[in-house]
Order: C-alpha cells, then sequence, then structure tokens
C-alpha cells in the first residue's frame, strides 16, 4: 500500500532524506519516527506528491508518486504539519469546500462531510466558526479533511504535536479507531506515540533509515542483552563497581543518576541486583527493566551504536 525504494531528497548541498526504503502492509498504521530534523516531512511530502525526490522510487495507493503525483493527492489524505484552516469558515462549511477542491463527486459530498465529522468527532461543533474552536477540535478537523474522499491511505505529519495531554489521547485513539480500515503512516519524534497508536515504525535520524519492522520484531532483533535500570540513593562509579562483581552481569554503565546493568539475554539476574542493593544499603528508590525499543531509539538519537 505504501512502498519506499532508495529515496533520497537533495535541498542544493542539504541531504534531507538518504536512500530510505520500506514498505507498509494495507490496513496497518505505522509510525515514521525521528528526532526534528530527521526528514520526516520531507519523506511524507514526497509520499504525499508535493515535493518532487531527487532519486528514488515510491509507490502510494496503487499510484507511482513520480509519475502520477495528482492521482496520489487524490486518492490519499494528507494531514500536513501545519493544516491549512480557513478560520472564518465554518467546521462543515470548510469540509464541503475540501470535498470540492478534492473532486468528490457533487452528488455524495454532503454524505463525505457527514461522514468525515462523525469519525472525526466533530459533530457538536459543525456549525461552529473554525476560530472559535479548540486546538484539539482544529486538529480534529485536520483529520477530518484528510479523510473526506475516504481514502485508503492516510498520512499524518506529526498528528498530536501542540496540543495537550488530555487532547494527545483523544487524538491517538481517533487514530487507533481507524486501523484496519486503512493504511496509515504517521511521523513523530516520540515513542510514545508509536508504542500506543503503531503496529511498526520507521525509525530514521539525519535522512538515514535506521531500523524498520514490527514493535515485536524490533523488540527482539534488539535486546540482544536483557537487564535492569537501577536508581539508587547515589548511582556513581563506586556502586557500578560492586554490580560488576554480580556473577552473569556482563556490563555496567553509568547513566546521569542511574546505573544499567545487563548480562546475556536469556538469563535473569534481578533477584542478584535486588539483593545487593539491599545488602549494601544503597537505597534502592527504583529498578526497572530494560526496554528493547526504548533503549534502541535512544541509542539512535543520542548517535550511540545501536546494533
Ligand atoms: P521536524 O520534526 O523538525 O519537522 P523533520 O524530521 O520533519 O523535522 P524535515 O523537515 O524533513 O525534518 O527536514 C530535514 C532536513 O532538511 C533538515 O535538516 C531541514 O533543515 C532540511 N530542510 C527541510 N526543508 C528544506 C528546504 N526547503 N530547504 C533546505 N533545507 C530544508
Amino acid at each position: 500500500m505504501i512502498e519506499v525504494q532508495d529515496l533520497t531528497k537533495r535541498y542544493g548541498e542539504i541531504a534531507a532524506v538518504k536512500g530510505l526504503t520500506f514498505k507498509v502492509e494495507p490496513g496497518r498504521i505505522w509510525g515514521l519516527l525521528g528526532p526534528n530534523g530527521a526528514g520526516k516531512t520531507t519523506t511524507m511530502r514526497i509520499l504525499t506528491g508535493y515535493l518532487p525526490a531527487t532519486a528514488g522510487r515510491a509507490r502510494v495507493a496503487g499510484h507511482d508518486v513520480f509519475d502520477e503525483p495528482e492521482a496520489v493527492k487524490r486518492d490519499i489524505g494528507y494531514l500536513p504539519e501545519v493544516v491549512p484552516l480557513y478560520q472564518d469558515m465554518t467546521v462543515a462549511g470548510y469540509l464541503g469546500f475540501v470535498a470540492e477542491i478534492k473532486q468528490v463527486a457533487k452528488a455524495r459530498r454532503k454524505e463525505a462531510v457527514d461522514r468525515a465529522i462523525v469519525s472525526s468527532g466533530l459533530k457538536d461543533v459543525r456549525r461552529r466558526l473554525i476560530r472559535n474552536v479548540s486546538r484539539g477540535f482544529k486538529q480534529r478537523v485536520g483529520i477530518a479533511q484528510a479523510l473526506i474522499n475516504d481514502p485508503r491511505v492516510l498520512i499524518l505529519d506529526e498528528p498530536t504535536i501542540g496540543l495537550d495531554p488530555a487532547q494527545i489521547m483523544e487524538i491517538r485513539e481517533l487514530i487507533r479507531g481507524l486501523r484496519g480500515e486503512r493504511t496509515i503512516l504517521l511521523s513523530t519524534h516520540i515513542l510514545p506515540e508509536v508504542t500506543q497508536v503503531c503496529d511498526g515504525v520507521v525509525i530514521i535520524n539525519e535522512g538515514e533509515l535506521k531500523a524498520c519492522g514490527s514493535l515485536d520484531e524490533l523488540a527482539d532483533s534488539f535486546e540482544r542483552t536483557d537487564g535492569v535500570v537501577l536508581r539508587l540513593r547515589r548511582s556513581g562509579a563506586g556502586e557500578a563497581d560492586l554490580f560488576r562483581g554480580v556473577p552473569g552481569v556482563e556490563k555496567v554503565s553509568v547513566d546521569g543518576s542511574e546505573l544499567r546493568i545487563e548480562w546475556a539475554r536469556g538469563r535473569d539476574h534481578r533477584d542478584d541486583v535486588a539483593r545487593l542493593a539491599l545488602d549494601k544499603g544503597l537505597g534502592l528508590r527504583e529498578m526497572r527493566s530494560l526496554a528493547g525499543i526504548e533503549d534502541l531509539y535512544m541509542n539512535i538519537v543520542s548517535g550511540r551504536s545501536a546494533q
């Protein structure tokens, strides 16, 4: 449904996207995850037919985005980073206008607007001026305009950016509700968005693909080691040395105010680690398992070796 092959985009000297290859299967929600400047918006603008690539290929909703950009624009739904909303239109009026621009047949426009309003939870504000609805509702209007042509593919650029925590939860719920009906690629720079909403993820940094797969696959392949993160009264070099002496522990590092303790996958030294902390009176405050994908992402973003 979305297939990207060796996609590259240069802005003059700047290589914003470098040879990306990935695929999103029909009916799945995938995240395009990366820190600011990673190349997410550039990739999405190429996939939606709004920006030409320098090299590579991409197929979206059955169309080649380079040969048929207009067909792509017509057949997909796109929530850009900044949604071009007309503040003086009502919610329903604006959606009717978008339906016209997207060439929804005149006879079907009212039905299309009603459906998008219901799917996006906008029933109560359909007659309000856009300028008078909250940011969360404006974002819903953005999602509704992307749904107006009943697209099989939705591309959502940072759908929860700038929203308050309650609005973030609501928008994530809305997107989760679209699972199965449509293929969705959403970009984000925050990992919980991916773990809470997506089935899989493409992780990019500085325009390069760093990891790609379903969340389960990634957690499996990158958890070469198991281990825990410990927060103690004091987590310094002396404490790290103590844990290096635990049989089976392979690596201990100090990470800010925490100790990161690792051992070979398949073993479990949590009891030994906890016992040592208690026996030595180190003031155990917290012990949590190393989270595979979280660690992977932190390693990628901080430039540490991930693989
Ligand atoms: P953000 O989360 O901050 O929006 P992003 O992952 O979406 O970041 P892009 O906006 O795609 O990243 O930008 C990727 C790189 O390309 C950045 O270094 C950015 O400065 C650069 N860039 C983006 N647009 C242009 C442009 N029109 N001209 C020159 N450089 C650009």
